[in-house]
């Protein structure tokens, strides 16, 4: 740990933007505000160091901690000119979570600390408003009850008992809202809630304003350990030992009368990122109010009117942190008694299209420059303006029930469910749902990513919903006021339309629509335009895509090719700019029509000969497969990689099937059950599989060489350009490859011989086990191209199973053994070492030889950077994800050659 624990901002200031790994996100940027002037409340931050340090030591605070907090504390007393539990005019304090990122609603705050029996009066007296002191204390006790004491509903389905109380209460008087309780009626909550702590803990509410500071700041670090925030980490692959800073501000209050008010902000609308202020206000409120999604607050464009003076100063601050932070800011502010100080600051998250827009903007107003902006757009954002959109001729006939504002663009439709677990129980079984609540908390975080969409009846755009949603890329909507929930009869009001449980509807994120029913969608306007049925001037959001994609390609080294096994998906994936095909998978083309029968065939035939004429019965329909290829790809290089799944992968295992086969083939149900019975495995994925087959089956070797070859020739003979490489899976031992090649060459020279056409071929391999990747020297004399099939590549060098890990993977995660899934993202540790290692080999053997990537992988961005960074000359990715590797491959040229 530093010799420093506590860095001061206000007059004098520590800290600065650039240390939000020590001082946490919202220590750094509040350090950053004090330095350029804007009015922010004078406080310090606690770094995460001490939080570290804290889970360590078994939750005590060091002492050394505690002294340079009372240095820091007595520093700001002096700025405020008042005390921390002063009795005439008390200094408060907010104390709130603060870690490297921001992790919205995941951690903890306590506002109003420093309010006690003797202060509260103090308060009174110099506010000369009672009703706001005694309202704070109330808000104070009711936060650290349940923050630090622990004090809160059972679940999801029990009242908060605070609420409980103040219900009681206000029920009692008759009275409706919490600010039309008297300061007599107020107290009358206070002592109940201190009862409800006592009873509930067995201690009583501390009195004593430094025993409440540093419960306060214990309860934050222990925070950064709560389920929540744990589930938040595992989901955005954040490190626990990162830990959460602790800011100590003093107070500013917005709930002071109608002069005073609290607000978040965007610098530009974080939705479709439209360069305008964007944000919501409260009038007469403490912060959380507004995050908290309990009163709907006001669009900030009302405060043109409502608050002249204070719109126009923060109107002021938005340009000024543009102009500072250079890029989309999300901030918090108080205005009290029309005086405004600014809370937080920081990046605003945004959704997929805002991020792009944004950054397009920045670039063009000479706010950022061009790498950067690329740098800035996380490169999985964009895969959100290529899905699909409600179709506009079906949505002409249909009329919303009711409307939200729009929080996270997009179509989704699914059953209406009213809890996250719910959601959570559905999504298991596969089926799709839409998660209404009035509003969301971090309790429901598992069943938002359960979700298709979210729908909220209560809250603003940025409401818990709206910020969880944006972040995780699903389509929201918020704030929909006409929806009356039930929870009770898990049933939504709408007027006098009642949906239930169960029921179908569809919600547009784009335009904050809700519909009745399951409405059809059409492909992006994105995808619109490349198929030439929109032209691109009508759309905003393909011109920006298009813009954006130029300049990856201005960037990036890799080359982006195909995973794809039919002309259509070639031709979609040409459209986004596709440059290859770096993986046919053959055997997905037998299972369309009635190839699957002769498939089968020739796995029951006994003799050579009797799989041989299966076999010709299939030449034909393959070569139509490659033909279809060949041609949608005009001249880019298409790899056909030969058979490779096990063969009882082909054959049915129940018996009607069997006997449906059985009588098609006109032999006894007996053969069929005798050889699906030897072609079991007790390990399919290391069996009889990959070049094994071609091995053992030549003559599916020489039947695959043959349908790409006289499909060359039919194109050259058309004078269609074609340039086919030949993959072989699963090798391992350069012998097999070996093998395999001369038979593919063998067929060559034949197709050549009888058709009289030449033609140009290339034969390579797959890397795609362990042994491979070391023996790559020696593949490399052999094969003129390699391609590490990474999903076989990890399940072989971690030894795990591909299709069987979901049983452990979650427990894996939780404990962070993998930080990231390592079938998703490319273990770089282990498998990244075997493939760095098979690019030196073979390199070494044949400098120029072109090696890429066709697992999984391909389509991820960090595994994208991490190809990049080991110099592999493409990545194959399935065709939608292309616009994304597009990008991670420009980001990973542009971030090395900053390091
Ligand atoms: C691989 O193993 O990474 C690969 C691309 O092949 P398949 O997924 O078909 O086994
Ligand atoms: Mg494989």
């Amino acid at each position: 740990m530093k010799e420093k624990f506590v860095y001061e901002f206000g007059v004098h200031t520590d800290g600065n933007a650039k240390m939000r790994n020590l001082l946490g996100g919202k220590g750094a940027n509040l350090a950053e505000m004090a330095r350029i002037g804007l009015p922010v409340p004078p406080g310090f931050t606690i770094t995460t160091e001490v939080c570290t340090e804290y889970s360590q030591n078994g939750g005590k605070i060091p002492e050394e901690v505690m002294k340079a907090v009372r240095i820091a504390l007595a520093n700001v007393e002096k700025q405020q000119g008042k005390k921390f539990g002063d009795l005439e005019n008390p200094l408060l304090f907010s104390v709130r979570s603060g870690a490297r990122e921001s992790m919205p609603g995941m951690m903890d705050t306590i506002l109003n600390l420093g309010l006690n029996d003797q202060t509260v009066l103090g308060l009174a007296k110099a506010t000369n408003n009672p009703r706001f002191a005694y309202d704070s204390y109330r808000r104070f006790i009711q936060m650290y009850g349940d923050v630090v004491m622990g004090v809160h509903a059972k679940d999801e389905h029990s009242h908060d008992p605070f609420e409980e109380v103040l219900s009681a209460v206000k029920e009692a008087h008759h009275v409706e809202f919490d600010n039309e309780l008297s300061p007599e009626q107020l107290k009358e909550v206070i002592s109940q809630y201190k009862e409800l702590i006592q009873r509930h803990t067995g201690s009583s509410f501390p009195q004593d304003v430094y025993d409440q500071l540093m419960g306060a700041i214990g309860a934050v670090f222990r925070s950064w350990n709560n389920e929540r925030a744990i589930i938040y980490r595992q989901k955005y692959s954040i490190p626990s030992e990162w830990g959460t800073a602790v800011n100590v501000q003093s107070m500013v209050f917005g709930n002071m009368g109608e002069d005073s008010a609290t607000g978040v902000a965007f610098t530009r609308d974080p939705a479709n990122g439209e360069n305008v202020l964007y944000g919501e206000y409260l009038i007469d409120a403490q912060g959380e109010d507004v995050v908290a999604g309990i009163r709907t607050p006001h669009p900030i464009a009302m405060m043109e009117t409502e608050m002249p003076e204070s719109y126009k100063e923060l109107q002021k601050v938005r340009a000024t942190l543009e102009q500072h932070f250079r890029d989309m800011q999300d901030f918090e502010f108080t205005i009290q008694q029309s005086k405004l100080f600014m809370l937080q600051t920081r990046n605003g998250k945004r959704t997929g299209l805002a991020a792009v827009r944004i950054a397009m903007e920045m670039e063009a107003s000479g706010l950022i420059d061009k790498k950067t902006a690329v740098k800035r757009i996380p490169a999985d954002s964009i895969s959100s303006l290529l899905v699909p959109i409600f179709d506009a001729r079906e949505l002409k006939k249909m009329k919303p029930v009711a409307h939200g504002l729009a929080a996270g663009p997009g179509a989704a439709s699914g059953q209406v469910v009213f809890s996250a677990q719910k959601a959570e129980e559905l999504f298991a079984k596969g089926k799709k749902t839409i998660l209404c609540r009035a509003e969301t908390s971090p309790e429901d975080i598992r069943g938002m990513l359960a979700a298709e969409g979210i729908l909220t009846s209560r809250g603003g755009v940025s409401s818990h919903a709206a910020l969880v949603a944006r972040q995780m890329g699903k389509v929201c909507i918020v704030g929909a006021s006409a929806l009356e929930m039930d929870y009770a009869s898990r049933s939504m009001k709408v007027g006098s339309t009642l949906i239930k449980e169960g029921d179908e509807i569809s919600i547009d994120g784009t335009t904050g629509q809700i519909y009745v029913g399951a409405l059809a969608t059409v492909p992006s306007e994105v995808n619109q335009v490349l198929k030439g049925t929109l032209k691109a001037s009508e759309s905003a959001t393909y011109q920006l895509y298009a813009k954006l994609m130029g300049w990856c390609d201005e960037f990036r080294k890799l080359k982006i090719y195909l995973n794809s096994d039919s002309p259509e998906q070639a031709e979609m994936g040409v459209l986004y700019g596709g440059e290859g095909i770096g993986l046919t998978r053959t055997e997905h083309m037998f299972f369309s029509g009635n190839r699957i029968d002769y498939i089968r065939e020739m796995i029951l035939a006994e003799t050579p000969e009797d799989r041989e004429k299966a076999l010709s019965h299939l030449l034909p329909f393959q070569r139509e497969d490659f033909l279809g290829i060949f041609k949608a790809m005009k001249g880019l290089p298409v790899t056909i990689r030969f058979l490779d799944p096990p063969l009882h992968e082909f054959v049915p295992h129940d018996e009607p099937a069997q006997k449906a086969l059985a009588d098609k083939m006109g032999i006894s149900l007996e053969r069929v059950k005798a050889r699906v019975a030897q072609l079991a495995e007790f390990n399919p994925m290391l069996g009889h599989r990959g070049c094994r087959l071609g091995i053992s089956y030549p003559e599916i070797t020489r039947m695959q060489s043959r349908a790409v070859f006289e499909a060359v020739v039919e194109c050259v003979k058309n004078k269609i350009p074609v340039y086919p490489e030949i993959m072989i899976p699963l090798v391992g031992f350069v012998k097999e490859l070996k093998n395999q090649a001369d038979i593919v060459r063998e067929v060559a020279e034949q197709v050549r011989q009888e058709s009289g056409v030449n033609f140009d071929y290339l034969i390579g391999t797959m890397l795609e086990l362990p042994r491979a990747c070391l023996q790559a020297g020696e593949i490399a004399k052999i094969a003129q191209f390699t391609s590490f099939g990474t999903n076989d590549l990890t399940q072989t060098t971690l030894g795990m199973s591909r299709d069987d890990m979901g049983s452990f993977l979650q427990k894996y995660n939780e404990l962070e053994i993998f930080r990231n899934n390592p079938f998703a993202t490319i273990d770089t540790d282990g498998v990244g070492e075997l493939m760095r290692l098979a690019v030196e080999r073979a390199r070494a053997v044949r400098p120029d030889i072109v090696m890429g990537i066709c697992g999984e992988h391909g389509g991820e961005p960090l595994s994208v950077k991490f190809s990049n960074a080991i110099g592999l000359n493409y990545v194959s990715c399935s065709p939608n994800r292309v616009p994304v590797a597009k990008l991670a491959a420009a980001q990973a040229v542009l971030e090395q050659s900053e390091q």
